[in-house]
């Protein structure tokens, strides 16, 4: 077994690490600041959930349950340019799979867009916020510049009763896109740009998925989130660093508006990783121009993609869990996440065998037409899973890579003059090769010792390789879609464009492969490793006339190693 990961339970690793927003909650509620924790993911249903967004759902959805209270899901849909049904589905669909659950606390932004229109007049009659027409590049020139303060508008000393009256029209539709917006009166010289007067609604006539054409001016995120919040109770509002500049504005407005609740944002740092690309943005353009086949490409680091590629969500769950919550910035590995993934499959995936680029190779000693029915384990890890029959005859398929015409000794597989083990069946030795009128070699002829059945030799004569095989009676044929990274380099874009470091080779589609009978009827959603190559499972588009494998992950384990060298 080339497999090295060591036998370990699914969940290991997600033990609740103790983190700083762990022990913020824990001092809270000791404290009593808090009663209950209340928690919510937020996503803008712009694009498909990916790996970045499960460490945020783990981190909200893992403290409501670790401290007995709750998490919210809530969408943050506030701009219906972007927005969209599909979205919104496939994100509740994700956090279900991904194995939580929000109760009955399913809320929408939009739901509260009447009650933050009335707050944003309080803020009006408060002289707090003002109505703008000041063109956008010209809006933008007079914010200033991280050194240079931003100057006043002319329209910021506007009446109350104007401001009022403006703001109402805009709701009425009265005014085109970018006509004018509402601004907070904050200071324009703050150190902090997000201070300088910010938008609090633009106008945008287009329908929203959920509110139709009820609206045609929208709250901005800065405006609408922290507002969300409080009336949804929120203790804790957990984002990413990214928004740290935001919180003097989150704070003001919960500060300025008549809201039900004091909840506070912590920030914690966003989930990196080597070769892999988490930014809707980005991704959404890979979807966009045809790069991938859709947001569930096995390639994609969407969860939708990553469940295709047979990831289990519990390996999602203890990657994230192992990864962390700190306040610094930082890039994990990828070969840590394919880690937890194999620890994960290594314990729950059947043993099966495929054979990728096949071989033939015909056993000289062995009668035309005999079958024998023999006993394959099905997980060396879980022996409740039993063995399954596995029919063995005079022609079988190996491994291209395993057989080789002039081999060095360290070659420990098949090669003119060398005996190996067949797993399950028997030593055979290759005698000699057939090859074709390029000189490839198309067949292996060779002779098996009938006292070997089972795989050992009853002299005690060693073997020094173990290949896997199919039988020609009733191997299937099968496509296998093998993957690799989607960017070429650990750090894609660090050049400048990203598009430009998208790896030519992150799908490779073999054809002819031939797997065992028994895999035909693997239920998609459902993984197995094929012994010595790695983790697959069936493709939605596997038909049972033609049979389509994904390649989750290889067996070999290169974190294992790195942690292997650490601990010497
Ligand atoms: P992207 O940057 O990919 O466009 P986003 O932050 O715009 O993501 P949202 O839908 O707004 O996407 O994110 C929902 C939540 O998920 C936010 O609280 C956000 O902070 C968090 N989140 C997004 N990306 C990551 C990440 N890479 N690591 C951890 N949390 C993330
Ligand atoms: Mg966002």
């Amino acid at each position: 077994m080339v497999d090295s990961d060591s036998p370990t339970t699914p969940e290991a690793g997600t033990a609740p690490g103790r983190d700083f927003v762990r022990d913020i909650v824990q001092a809270d509620l000791e404290s009593g600041r808090v009663a209950a924790v209340v928690t919510r993911f937020p996503p803008e249903p712009n694009g498909y959930l990916h790996i970045g967004h499960a460490k945020s759902i783990c981190l909200n959805f893992g403290i409501a349950q670790e401290f007995g209270g709750r998490c919210h899901l809530r969408f943050d849909d506030t701009n219906p340019v972007k927005e969209e049904q599909e979205f919104i589905d496939s994100i509740r669909q994700d956090v279900r799979w991904l194995g939580f659950d929000w109760g009955e606390h399913l809320y929408y932004a939009s739901d509260y867009f009447e009650t933050l229109y009335q707050w944003a007049g309080h803020l009006i009659r408060a002289g707090l916020a003002y109505v703008d027409d000041t063109p956008p590049e010209e809006m933008r020139a007079m914010r200033g510049t991280l050194t240079e303060a931003g100057s006043n508008s002319p329209q910021r000393d506007r009446g109350v009763a104007d401001n009022l009256e403006l703001f109402r029209r805009m709701r009425a539709g009265e005014f085109p896109n970018g006509a004018c917006v509402l601004r907070a009166k904050i200071d324009m010289a703050a150190g902090n740009m997000n201070l300088r007067d910010p938008v609090l609604y633009r106008i945008l006539h287009t329908a929203h998925p959920r509110t139709g054409t009820d609206w045609c001016i929208y709250p901005t995120y800065d405006y609408a989130h922290g507002q969300s919040d409080a009336i949804e109770a929120i203790t804790h509002s957990i984002c990413t660093l990214e928004f740290e500049d935001h919180r003097p504005l989150y704070d003001w407005f919960i500060a300025h508006l008549p809201v039900p609740a004091r909840p506070r944002q912590y920030e914690f740092a966003r989930l990196n990783i080597t070769y892999t690309v988490l930014s809707k943005r980005i991704l959404t353009t890979l979807v966009r121009d045809g790069h991938v086949s859709g947001w569930d490409d096995p390639r994609m680091p969407t969860l939708a993609g990553q469940r295709r590629r047979g990831v289990p969500a519990a390996a999602l769950r203890a990657f994230v869990g192992r990864v962390g919550v700190a306040r610094a910035a930082s890039v994990v590995d990828l070969a840590m996440y394919e880690h937890a993934i194999r620890e994960v499959l290594n314990v729950t995936a059947p043993r099966r065998m495929a054979v990728l680029r096949p071989l033939k190779l015909v056993i000289e000693n062995w009668e035309e037409g005999r079958i024998e029915s023999l006993e394959a384990v099905n997980s060396p890890e879980n022996p409740a899973a039993g063995i399954r029959p596995v029919n063995f005859g005079r022609e079988i398929h190996i491994e291209r890579d395993d057989f080789m015409e002039h081999a060095p000794s360290r070659f420990h597989r098949l090669s003119p003059g060398r005996e190996v083990r067949l797993r399950y069946a028997y030593f055979v030795t290759c005698r000699s090769v057939v090859k074709d009128a390029q000189g490839e070699v198309v067949e292996l002829r060779c002779t098996y010792d009938p006292a070997t059945r089972g795989g050992d030799a009853p002299d005690g004569r060693k073997v020094r390789g173990t290949l896997h095989w199919v039988a020609a009676c009733d191997a299937v044929p099968a496509e296998i879609r093998a993957y690799n990274t989607l960017f070429a380099r650990p750090d894609p874009g660090a050049g400048g464009d990203i598009m430009a470091d998208l790896n030519p080779n992150s799908l490779e589609v073999l054809t002819g492969c031939l797997v065992e009978p028994a895999l035909a009827a693997l239920p998609v959603g459902e993984v197995v490793q094929f012994e010595r190559q790695g983790y697959f499972c069936a493709d939605p588009d596997s038909t049972p006339a033609a049979l389509v494998f994904n390649r989750t992950v290889v067996l070999r384990d290169s974190w294992a190693k790195v942690q292997a060298s650490t601990k010497d």
